[in-house]
């Protein structure tokens, strides 16, 4: 891949591994977390403010003036999509020995909260890749590995997680879509819901149940696949018509007799939910901070637009009011990236990072979707106004407390893991 970031990274690596506190991917030589023990800093690297630079410029050269366009006809931004490929913004925590950059969690945020700033349609698609890959990431073998992701390194080709179904979303352990054992194969059949890169995808990551024993524990009951999107049996459905992020390909799936080889069971049978659940410690931080970008895109565009419209005399900055959401935009979108930045740098230390995974995911969805609405709101009757841009992110903003776990889910987990720390202390 001729990406300018992936140059960076192989020049910049080795003395950013040594001297950086806020450390981006320790132990990625030997493979071991290395805790950094430099105190706080809240420093991004050299490395990390390049790759900051290029997809900042990227967002505001190429993203946003053509974020409307795609926003009106819910085109798949494959020209955006191709041209971050080259550049290194996309695949980024594909391993090494897959020819990919292995960048850390933290870095990936960077990158995502520049992206979304420009049009987290955009972002949502190339967000998709990172979902779709995480289980294999994290539980496929180097055979799987070098296949799948290192595809994705050779061209720009997209991925896609298909976990939901039409009756179970948030109850993932209620899906219905079943793998059965003949001979070396697995025979997949049921329906997954809203899934994004849906017809653009190569492959799936598809979760199914191989127990037929109804009583089986969740942890036990299902099993993660890869599947080539051209196997036959199946059918892509529609594209969904959304309320924002509509460049953003959403579908549905249907899986009739589709044979799956044992070769492309992630793991081993049984210990799927832990792979699809584990997949969003690492994916839920790059998520909030997708959420992040929105909201200092709403809060930029807000305060741009209160230094130039007057009312009773003065720009309308002036007023109190108006000065006052700008500051609580401002303490949504600072604390939101603390809170995003804590969550991935936690799992780059090697750290199980739920608890703060879900704590950036759901604050930061708040944040961006607050942000937008009182953006919407300083903008007055051109707030309103698809002619004006902060319509779109007032629509884009909604996604964040729905998809990857809703803000309830979300509250769900922090209640859990707050509970289990009280009652082992107390
Ligand atoms: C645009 C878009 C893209 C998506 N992309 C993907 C994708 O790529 N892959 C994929 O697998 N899925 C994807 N999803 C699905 C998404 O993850 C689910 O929609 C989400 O998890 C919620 O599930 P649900 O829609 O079934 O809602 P439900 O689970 O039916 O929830 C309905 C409401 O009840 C609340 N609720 C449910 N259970 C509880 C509970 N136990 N406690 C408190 N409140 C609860 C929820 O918070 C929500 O408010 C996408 C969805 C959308 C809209």
């Amino acid at each position: 891949m001729a990406s300018l970031i992936r140059s960076v990274t192989l020049r910049l690596r080795p003395a950013v591994q040594s001297a950086c506190a806020f450390s981006t991917k320790p132990g990625a030589a030997s493979g071991e977390p290395q805790p950094s023990f430099g105190g706080i800093s809240f420093e991004l690297s050299p490395e990390q403010l390049e790759f900051q630079e290029t997809a900042r410029k990227f967002a505001r050269e190429e993203i946003i003036p053509k974020a409307a366009h795609y926003d009106k006809t819910g085109e798949y931004p494959w020209d955006l999509v191709k041209k971050a490929w080259n550049l290194g913004l996309i695949n980024s925590h594909i391993p090494e020995h897959c020819g990919g950059m292995d960048l850390g969690i933290l870095d990936c945020t960077t990158i995502t909260e520049e992206i979304a700033y420009g049009c987290t349609g955009v972002q949502t698609a190339i967000e998709a890749n990172s979902l779709g890959q995480m289980p294999v990431i994290i539980a496929g073998n180097k055979e799987q590995q070098k296949k799948y992701l290192g595809r994705m390194t050779e061209e720009p080709l997209m991925c896609a997680y298909c976990v939901t179904e039409p009756v179970a979303g948030s109850d993932v352990a209620g899906i219905r879509t079943k793998a059965e054992k003949k001979g070396d194969d697995y025979v997949l059949n049921g329906s997954k819901m809203w899934i994004t890169n849906g017809s653009v995808a190569n492959w799936y990551f598809v979760l199914a149940r191989t127990s037929s024993d109804p009583k089986m524990p969740a942890g036990k009951a299902f099993t993660g696949f890869i599947v080539d999107a051209n196997t036959p049996g199946i059918t892509v459905g529609r594209k969904e018509w959304n309320m924002g992020q509509r460049c953003s390909d959403t579908r549905g799936i249907t899986f009739e007799d589709v044979v799956v080889p044992k070769e492309n069971v992630l793991g081993t049978e049984g210990i799927g939910f832990k792979i699809a659940m584990g997949a969003f410690d690492k994916t839920r931080p790059p998520v909030a901070a997708g959420a992040v970008g929105l909201a200092k895109r709403a809060l930029d565009e807000a305060t741009k637009y209160s230094l130039e419209r007057q009312t009773m005399g003065k720009p309308i900055c002036e007023h109190q009011a108006v000065a006052f959401m700008l500051a609580d935009m401002t303490i949504g979108v600072e604390t939101a990236r603390m809170a995003t930045q804590r969550s991935a740098w936690e799992i780059d230390q090697g750290r199980r990072n739920t608890y703060f995974a879900s704590i950036a995911k759901a604050y930061a969805a708040d944040v961006a979707n607050k942000a937008a609405a009182d953006a919407v709101q300083i903008f007055g009757g051109n707030g309103f106004n698809s002619e004006y841009p902060v319509e779109k992110l007032m629509r884009d903003a909604k996604i964040y407390q729905i998809y990857e776990g809703t803000a309830q889910i979300q509250r769900l987990i922090i209640s859990r893991e707050l509970l289990a720390a009280a009652k082992s202390k107390w």
